[in-house]
């Protein structure tokens, strides 16, 4: 296999390099040459466990790539890197299991290490790019540059804490994000970590982080990368669970093979949603995928009419790892309808005035594949009481906006093919608004917790049960104009920590 830039067919990379990399060199994402050779083996899969249908994914997509070299073939070298990822690290058994609410199913990602879903992706990611190093023979220190509203941050943290040969800065907005989310990150104690907030809103993180990529002069022996989803090792972990999901149905006996399933997707940087479609390239039966957005609803103007337009006001909403003006996965979707030079086009297009428009052939060709839909911050907290008072089930913000789209769609298009609705974080990582929504006083946000436990009885997730007493191990933050020689000072600094 190879990966090309979207932007670029010429730039041609094993996976390992475009792992190592994470974007390439003329801005462009890495993707798939060809989906030709990666046909899932659906005849095994409902005898196949978690395990092996990531490692299956993974082989297929990093076919023939040194980094999974093992004596006894690519899927079994695929097979350890996942077991090594993997192995004692969710809170379930079964990683992301399927409860099901009304007619529909909603499948838990959010039972890892940090309680989103983004950890499925970002405890495997470092062993891809462990194993990528070792297998290109870099011999330099990555280190990882991460900017962060919340669940990003502290995912990659608990992914890369600790793994040789790698570094991982994550710059926080100072006042921007969650208690419970804060002391997730700072209370991380590997001596490969650093963790940072920054004066300023998430806008200001991430484009000092771009500002750094762009311009920092590094060390001998020194390579940033990224751990955000335009890294290809990211989002090739994530393709797994809609298989996975297939499966459970299919034992279950609620869906015979061949038949189609939905997939409504809470999307934020599009690459989740992404993921569902690169199972669809790769045979899975996939019916409708439906982005599902809040009040900054980009996207759902995007599939509506083709015009993307980033130019409006943003929104800080109750779903904030979803507040987001420019999707940057959407930028793979466009490669795979139109092709590299179009891509390219309406990517220039973007960023010179923010906004450009689909040819009516090229929308009509996504929107035979994708729907949309978009939920206000009232129905999403209405969601939450109505669901939980109706089927028992809690949700969290972010899984209400795509059940309330999964509700509004459903009675649109009156589509009766299965539905499988992806819940992105536990209900306990937000645990304000969603006590907010059933009605509850509490305190302040550990308080919070306590007392969305206590009302409901739903068990706190381990990690976050006591998360106030943690120590707090990094206490460092900058302005955002101090970033740069921050982090200047830190690649020039062998040892970070005792
Ligand atoms: C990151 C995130 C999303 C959005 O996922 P994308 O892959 O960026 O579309 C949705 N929900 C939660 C809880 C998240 O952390």
């Amino acid at each position: 296999m190879f990966y090309l830039s979207t932007r670029n067919n010429k730039i041609s990379k094993t996976p390992s390099e475009a792992v190592l990399e994470g974007i390439a060199r003329d801005g462009g994402l890495y993707m798939p040459k060809s989906f030709d050779g990666c046909a899932f083996p659906m005849e095994k899969l409902e005898e196949m466990t978690n395990k092996e249908i990531s490692a299956e994914v993974i082989s297929l997509l990093f076919s023939g790539d040194k980094m999974l070299a093992n004596e006894n073939g690519e899927l079994a070298g695929a097979y350890a890197l996942v077991s090594r990822a993997y192995d004692g690290k969710f809170e379930n058994e079964d990683y992301a299991p399927l409860a099901k609410v009304g007619d529909a199913y909603v499948m838990e990602l959010y039972h890892g290490p940090t309680c989103a879903f983004k950890d499925v992706a970002l405890q495997l990611l470092p062993q891809l790019v462990s194993a990528a190093k070792e297998s290109t023979g870099e011999k330099d220190e990555i280190v990882i540059l991460t900017a962060t509203s919340g669940d990003t941050g502290s995912a990659a943290l608990s992914g890369f804490s600790g793994v040789d040969g790698i570094k991982i800065i994550v710059f926080y907005p100072r006042n921007g994000i969650s208690a419970v989310q804060e002391r997730q990150m700072v209370s991380v104690d590997g001596k490969n970590t650093c963790v940072c907030s920054v004066g300023g809103n998430f806008d200001d993180a991430q484009s000092g982080v771009k500002n750094i990529f762009a311009s920092l002069k590094l060390p001998e022996g020194v390579k940033l990368s990224s751990a955000n989803s335009i890294n290809i090792g990211r989002l090739a972990p994530q393709v797994a669970y809609y298989f996975k999901s297939y499966r459970d149905l299919l034992k279950n006996g609620e869906i015979k093979m061949g038949d189609k399933v939905n997939f409504i997707v809470p999307t934020g940087n599009f690459g989740d949603i992404l993921a569902g479609y690169f199972a669809k390239k790769m045979g899975l039966p996939v019916g409708k995928l439906v982005c599902a957005s809040n009040a900054n609803k980009v996207l759902t103007d995007f599939f509506e009419n083709g015009v993307y337009n980033k130019n409006r006001s943003f929104f800080v909403t109750n779903s904030p790892s979803m507040d987001i003006l420019i999707s940057s996965n959407l930028e793979r979707l466009l490669y795979l309808t139109c092709g590299d030079e179009k891509c390219a086009y309406y990517m220039a297009q973007l960023k010179e005035k923010g906004e450009y428009k689909l040819e009516k052939d090229e929308l009509d060709k996504i929107k035979s594949e994708f729907d949309a839909g978009f939920t206000s911050e009232d129905e999403t907290i209405k969601t939450i009481r109505d669901v939980y008072e109706k089927h028992g089930y809690l949700m969290d913000t972010h899984t209400a906006v795509a059940w309330s789209v999964y509700e509004k769609w459903q009675k649109e298009t009156g589509n009766t093919d299965k539905t499988v609705v992806l819940s992105t974080a536990s209900p306990y990582k937000f645990s304000n608004s969603v006590m907010n929504a059933l009605g509850k006083e509490y305190d302040g946000e550990f308080d919070a917790l306590k007392k969305l436990n206590a009302y409901t009885g739903a068990k706190i997730p381990s990690s976050l049960d006591g998360i106030e007493n943690k120590i707090v191990f990094h206490k460092v933050t900058v302005e955002k104009d101090e970033m740069l020689s921050f982090v200047d000072k830190m690649v020039n600094t062998k040892v970070w920590h005792e």
